[in-house]
């Protein structure tokens, strides 16, 4: 009995425990069974939808789904089943709005939305009014011929528009609500009906001597529109200032409406008239002494004023300027030799050697106060050193010292006293074997040298014993020219 009544409560115990497991058992299949199906709404199209201002929205719709958790988990389209549609969309007004979809279906519900912007990315329009015809004066004020700005969803934003007016420009910009720019320009149209001005410093006829390096006198250009236009002045044209000839110049320029000015100068490159040449009566010796003054110089001046013989000095700048004067207050003629006496220099163009030129023709004035045109060529005209550094450069300037107005003088007598010939009585020998094979004589030396100085009274005895007379070269003397080579 007492067995019974323990195991009595035992027993109870265990199926009341498994009465709650088969109450939970049945309950969890239950809501299986209740929760079995499950209704969703599918948009149709994006979840997000833009549309332009202007363009007409359409729905896509959405669609019912119904889905099976134990049969069709992808969902069937219950045929008996809607959605309902709710849009607040406005389609004439920006902005952001939501389309709701619902639907009821056996005691299920489902919901759905999607974002519709009404948006406007196009830009306004400016409309500029034409211009009337005909065209402003530069310096009046532009009257301004009207503009409208138009805006796709703004309707008219004249009122909006920003005008900066600048020289000979109009620019307007307009933004419209949705930060779209637009830009117009208008040029104003002026008229310019004069063309620039060129003005010829010199004027427009300029004579120059041969042998007087060019150089433009210059110019200017005015513009009654654009100004100081001198900047843009095209020249076309050469002056070979080594050629006497008539060359020309063209100056041109436009100004900003295009009107072209064109102006002309003439330049007239004058070669100097030669002097005639008079051939001397008799025997004539002309002793010619170049690279001086030096320190025998004066030396020779006495020797010279003993026998009342005069002579021609070729000078260089050698600093000997108190003796420069002497040879021209003693009565003797001067020319020009070279200030540097730097072949490499004086010979390396036209340009070096009419600068070296007209330097020494100055030097030879200050200390003189004579302005001679007689010239001898460093080397002679018939040096070949000079097409080391210019080719042809001896057969340009031997003409182009004429035309300038030179007349220079190489020599048919060689003492020979800047070569070989180192004492007097060799010197006196060489001038007397060249002189005796001319009537007229243009001895070549170097006062530099004392033994060709030393040789001057023996020269000077010896001629006048055989009937020649000594002269100093003027700008009628004959010229004795070499051959050129160069
Ligand atoms: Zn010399």
């Amino acid at each position: 009995m007492e067995k019974e009544i323990r195991k009595q409560p035992r027993r109870s115990m265990w199926i009341a425990a498994m009465g709650v497991v088969m109450l939970l058992l049945a309950a969890a299949a239950a809501m299986l069974v209740l929760n079995r199906y499950t209704l969703s709404i599918r948009l149709r199209g994006d979840a997000e939808i833009t549309v332009e201002y202007g363009e007409s929205y359409v729905d896509p719709g959405a669609e019912l789904y119904l889905a099976d958790a134990f049969f069709w988990k992808e969902g069937i389209r219950p045929r008996d089943g809607a959605v309902n549609t709710y849009s607040n969309v406005r389609q004439n007004k920006l902005g952001k709005y939501t389309v709701i979809y619902s639907a009821e279906y056996r005691g299920m519900r489902a919901e759905g939305s999607r974002t519709v912007r009404i948006v406007d990315t196009q830009p306004p329009q400016i409309i500029l009014t034409p211009d009337p015809e005909g065209t402003l004066l530069p310096g009046t004020p532009y009257e301004e011929a009207g503009f409208q700005a138009v805006d796709n969803y703004d309707g008219d934003i004249t009122h909006r528009v920003k005008r900066i007016e600048e020289y000979g420009k109009i620019i307007y910009s307009v933004t419209d609500s949705s930060g779209n720019p637009c830009y117009a320009e208008r040029i104003v149209p002026y008229y310019d009906p004069v063309p620039p001005e060129i003005i010829l410093e010199g004027g427009a006829q300029i004579s120059i001597t041969a042998g007087t390096v060019f150089e433009d006198p210059g110019y200017a250009a005015l513009d009654n529109v654009d100004g100081d236009l001198t900047q843009q002045v095209a020249v076309t044209g050469e002056v070979d200032w080594l050629t006497p000839g008539t060359y020309v110049l063209t100056y041109q320029v436009s100004d900003g409406f295009q009107n072209k000015t064109s102006v002309t100068r003439t330049v007239e490159v004058i070669a100097k008239e030669q002097q005639q040449t008079v051939t001397p009566e008799g025997k004539v010796i002309y002793l010619t002494f170049d690279d001086g003054p030096g320190p025998y110089t004066e030396q020779l001046l006495d020797i010279l004023d003993d026998y009342g013989v005069k002579a021609t000095f070729f000078v260089t700048d050698s600093g000997y300027d108190d003796v420069m004067k002497q040879i021209v207050e003693q009565g003797h003629s001067i020319g020009i030799h070279t200030v540097s006496h730097n072949y490499r220099e004086i010979y390396s163009s036209p340009e070096a050697y009419f600068e070296d030129l007209y330097r020494m023709q100055e030097i030879i004035y200050e200390n003189t106060g004579v302005m001679t045109t007689l010239m001898r060529f460093p080397g002679g005209s018939s040096n070949t050193i000079s097409s080391k550094t210019y080719e042809g450069l001896m057969t340009i300037l031997t003409k182009a010292v004429q035309d300038a107005g030179f007349q220079y003088f190489d020599w048919n007598v060689d003492s020979n006293d800047a070569g070989g010939a180192k004492k007097p009585e060799q010197i006196l020998e060489n001038v007397k074997q060249g002189v005796m094979q001319c009537r007229v004589s243009v001895v070549l030396q170097h006062d530099i040298h004392a033994y060709s100085v030393e040789a001057v009274e023996d020269i000077i005895i010896w001629g006048l014993n055989n009937g020649y007379s000594f002269q100093a070269l003027t700008s009628t003397s004959p010229a004795v020219h070499h051959n050129v080579y160069n």
